[in-house]
């Protein structure tokens, strides 16, 4: 295989690209200086080294190649209030409630939804999620989940699915469970929903 087509492939792996767009990756390489190559290079290399998966919320983040914190900015902020958890999709949603600042409390990625025509869950963090809002139960400083999903059918379908899961364990803590984005529009993504939005589908959260 040449270099062009190597390459060209494994950026055909990456979400959403096809064979064309990953083809013209290659061609913009193609066309930029050296040091910009190297550059990117260096950053790929180093990108396991210097970021983490936090142990309790599942967010990746940038240790500096520091590896004394197993939790991340956000779960080891004391300012934060640790009786609300988020229940979110990907990190990109967390980062773009992160950048609304409508948000105080701490968040779970599920990593993945239950896509509607599935019956079983597949490749989310279900016994991850349960152990944390067990732990946070047990510490009794749980007061309520939110269940922040995008709001398409699989969004949803995801929403029931992590209610259905955490009811026991809702009954046994004593916390509520609420669902983000009432004052979103149906269709309407997390990860592209303006900090304004966002605002709005908090405090009508229910
Ligand atoms: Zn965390």
């Amino acid at each position: 295989m040449s270099l062009i087509s190597k390459l060209s492939e494994q950026f055909g792996r990456f979400p959403g690209i096809g064979p064309r767009q990953s083809r013209r990756f290659v061609q913009f390489l193609l066309m930029q200086n050296q040091s910009y190559l190297d550059d990117l290079s260096d950053s790929i290399a180093k990108l396991k080294g210097e970021v983490s998966l936090c142990s309790s919320c599942f967010r990746f983040f940038v240790t500096n190649g520091s590896h004394e914190h197993e939790l991340c900015n956000v779960c080891s902020d004391t300012n934060r209030d640790h009786g609300i958890l988020m229940v979110v999709e990907k990190d990109i949603d967390c980062e773009n409630i992160e950048r609304s600042r409508a948000y105080n409390g701490l968040y779970f990625i599920l990593g993945g939804t239950v896509p509607i025509l599935e019956k079983r869950a597949n490749g989310i963090r279900e016994k991850e999620l349960k152990s944390t809002v067990t732990e946070r139960g047990e510490k009794k400083e749980l007061k309520e989940v939110i269940i922040a999903f995008s709001l398409n059918p699989d969004g949803e379908h995801t929403g029931d699915h992590v209610v259905k899961l955490l009811s026991p364990l809702k009954e046994k803590y004593g916390f509520t469970t609420t669902l983000f984005g009432r004052g979103l529009s149906t269709g309407s993504e997390l990860e592209y929903s303006d900090s304004e939005t966002i605002k709005n589908a908090f405090t009508t959260r229910r």
